[in-house]
């Protein structure tokens, strides 16, 4: 067997509406939760498949939490507010966006080993504070050229369209991220540590098979409809990454300019969750195991 884990950025509205230049909702920051939760937790079932949810705290409810983990989830930290510009923040801030958020998820009775970076980029300081706190893995590195490509390329477009996107650009040298777990160098955390370092080990989030190098997320799979395209190479563990924004219901309304960028929801409901089934079955079919990333982390690890 292979290692897989599915794991969901349950980014909340508003974090669509900042990267698209759109006024920022007047709702509850739970709704997105409140609108999509529930048909992850029953597509998941359905699948039988255990995944992570990584939550950002602001706007997570307590039921939330509970019913995640009553289903036999993983929940992991994606910050207090979702800074799309953290690798830009001072120490404190940030130390304060990864520890409230770890305290109020475990308030609610999760266990938060793992975590994952807003806009998916390690850096130095990030490294150093979920090592200071005890974590033992951060899922937040992606290095997919296709992927940076295709931000600039929208952030681009804004810009001469005269709107401003809240996303932010990371470092070039995330592409030299390894494809496979690592133990993060502390000063470069893109490079696997010659010293076998034992803090927080990176799992990155998987891209496919060179020259293409497609970032495995569920923008990319609605696009193509090509789980093979997100393979890593060498049956490295893959590591799929939606978000959940992509199972928002057809009915519901939401800005039309969230509707025409975000390639998911394009495609009705009823499809993308054919699209997902599909796509498990056919990495199944392979041989490939899910499991929690928690669990994919103790696994790798105990096997290299
Ligand atoms: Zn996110």
């Amino acid at each position: 067997m292979y290692l897989a884990s599915l794991s969901i950025d349950m980014d909340p509205l508003e974090c669509y509406h900042r990267i698209h230049g759109c006024e920022l909702p007047r709702e509850d920051p739970g709704v997105l939760m409140d609108a999509t939760l529930d048909t992850w937790l029953r597509l998941l079932d359905r699948l039988q498949a255990r995944a992570t949810f990584f939550l950002v705290a602001q706007g997570t409810k307590r039921e939330h939490v509970q019913e995640i983990l009553a289903r036999g989830h993983e929940v992991g930290n994606h910050t207090w507010s979702h800074p799309y510009g953290h690798s830009q923040l001072p120490r404190e801030e940030l130390i304060a966006q990864v520890s409230r958020a770890h305290d109020t998820l475990t308030a609610a009775g999760a266990e938060v080993t793992g975590f994952r970076a807003p806009g998916y980029h390690l850096s130095a300081l990030l490294y150093e504070v979920l090592s200071d706190l005890g974590y033992h893995y951060s899922s937040s590195q992606m290095g997919s050229w296709t992927y940076m490509a295709a931000k600039t390329a929208v952030r681009t477009l804004m810009v001469l369209r005269g709107r401003k996107s809240g996303s932010h650009s990371h470092p070039l040298t995330d592409m030299l991220a390894p494809v496979y777990p690592y133990a993060p160098c502390p000063a470069k955390p893109w490079q696997r540590s010659s010293h076998g370092e034992e803090g927080v080990i990176e799992i990155p989030v998987s891209r496919g098979p060179a020259p293409l190098s497609l970032p495995a997320t569920g923008g990319f799979l609605f696009l193509f409809r090509a789980p093979r395209l997100l393979m890593p190479p060498s049956r490295y563990p893959l590591v799929l990454n939606f978000h959940g924004i992509e199972l928002w219901p057809d009915e519901r309304p939401l800005d039309p300019r969230i509707l025409s960028s975000e390639f998911a929801l394009r495609v009705p409901l009823a499809r993308r969750l054919t699209i997902i089934e599909e796509a498990l079955q056919f990495y199944r079919q392979r041989e490939y195991l899910f499991l929690p990333l928690r669990e994919l982390a103790c696994a790798y690890q105990s096997k290299s």
